[in-house]
């Protein structure tokens, strides 16, 4: 049986437990959202300073050059494809998930156009991330031709979805609200299979599961550096593109980062051979320096380790849920097989937004999304066995007592 003690005793064993004093956790607060915004890692308050007050303040526009700045899209977008299965000039950190999910997907329509034109549908589930479905949409509008976008879902499942009309398949890796996780080589083959191209979006899975881009024959990926990578918010996304795409692949914005000589000043553009194409204009390079910081504590982790500890704790939440709040109407929505299961979990309740408000006033961050869903994320670098048990008394204690049902938790803020 779980207990406050084994849990205690599971922290004490776990290997990652080291790697929680590199962030910045405020006291008395269980921080179950690192998948939405991850934490401050403690290093990054020191690099912040050195940027500014040195290589700004200082070295000015000579750090371009003498402090790495120019190259640093393309150097962190190495070290990340270590987390991605991707190869050595594969990856860039820049821009967002969004204007890099469009960015792919114009590259990945190209592609398709020079081979097959007749291809004119994008597949995509129609419970995806809404910026994906978005960014889609104002894409297929832009090009004027007569694109579609055709959404899977429970009663329309990918393998009726796929014919010869495919031209891109773009799903996220793992599911936002639900956690579910695909299997991203199956799916990849399947889309192959049929002559689609296969986009992945690894906003909830990058830094949280182990992914091999290249095991799985993709052909794009994005995805976000704040959420369980800790690069702090808005920080820069990446993209990938796998090398058979890469001087093929078409930058729909095709701003001077991606020329091949930039200081050339041209009057036309040339794009540059390899992933750089995929750059569009300057780079944030303060945002920049702070997504090393956190993805710098990702690498020191044996990702095995992560898995399991996620897996454990992901599995302890949903075994005391149902020990410990089994009178009250939680459903869970997240897979329980372990293949299908990314890094957080998720219950339907009927309240689900006033419960979590009165879960964050009492210092237990998740987050609550549409509809009626209160999610959990789990965040194996900084959370452990006992704060999953805190978290989860907490929860029963305020359905127990019913202290959500109070008219301020009720009142809704721009961001849940
Ligand atoms: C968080 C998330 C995004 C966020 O995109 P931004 O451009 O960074 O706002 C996109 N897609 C998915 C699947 C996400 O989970």
């Amino acid at each position: 049986m779980d207990t406050r003690e084994r849990c205690l005793e599971a922290d004490r064993l776990d290997p990652l437990a080291r790697l929680r004093t590199e962030f910045v956790l405020p006291a008395g607060m269980i921080y179950l959202d690192g998948n939405s915004l991850g934490v401050l890692p403690r290093r990054a308050r020191a690099r912040t300073l050195e940027v500014l007050d040195g290589e700004w303040g200082v070295g000015l526009i000579r750090s371009w050059n003498t402090a790495g700045w120019f190259e640093m899209p393309a150097r962190l977008g190495d070290k990340l494809g270590r987390l991605l299965g991707a190869g050595v000039g594969e990856v860039v950190v820049t821009d967002t998930t969004s204007l890099n999910l469009f960015k792919a997907l114009a590259a990945a329509l190209r592609i398709q156009q020079a081979s097959q034109p007749r291809r004119r549908v994008i597949v995509s589930d129609r419970d995806n991330f809404p910026t994906d479905l978005y960014m889609a949409q104002g894409l297929i509008d832009f090009l004027q031709q007569g694109y579609r976008l055709r959404l899977i879902d429970a009663e329309h499942p990918l393998e009726q979805a796929l014919d010869d009309e495919v031209a891109v398949v773009s799903l996220s890796h793992v599911n936002y609200r639900t956690g579910a996780m695909h299997d991203m080589a199956r799916v990849t083959a399947l889309a192959h299979r049929h002559g689609a191209l296969a986009i992945w979006d690894l906003a909830h899975s990058a830094g949280a599961v182990p992914i091999d881009l290249t095991g799985a024959c993709a052909d794009f990926a994005v995805g976000c550096t704040y959420k369980y990578l800790n690069g702090g918010p808005g920080a820069p996304a990446f993209i990938w593109v796998s090398p058979r795409h890469q001087d093929r692949f078409w930058q729909p914005l095709s701003g001077w980062w991606g020329h091949q000589a930039p200081f050339a000043m041209a009057p036309d553009y040339q794009p540059a051979r390899g992933i750089r194409r995929f750059l569009c204009g300057t780079q944030p390079i303060l945002s920049l320096a702070l997504v090393e910081c956190g993805l710098d504590i990702a690498l020191e982790a044996d990702i095995a380790a992560v898995r399991a500890k996620s897996l454990a704790l992901t599995d302890l939440f949903i075994r005391l849920i149902e020990a410990r709040c089994a009178a009250h109407p939680l459903t869970l929505i997240t897979p329980r097989e372990h293949a299908s299961r990314g890094s957080h979990v998720s219950y339907r309740h009927p309240e689900g937004y006033a419960v979590m408000q009165a879960l964050i006033a009492r210092g237990v961050i998740g987050d609550y999304r549409e509809p009626e869903v209160l999610r959990f994320g789990i965040t194996p670098l900084y959370v452990g066995h006992t704060d999953v048990w805190d978290a989860v008394e907490t929860l029963r204690d305020i359905l127990d007592t019913r202290v959500w049902d109070r008219p301020e938790y009720f009142r809704r803020s721009a961001v849940t």
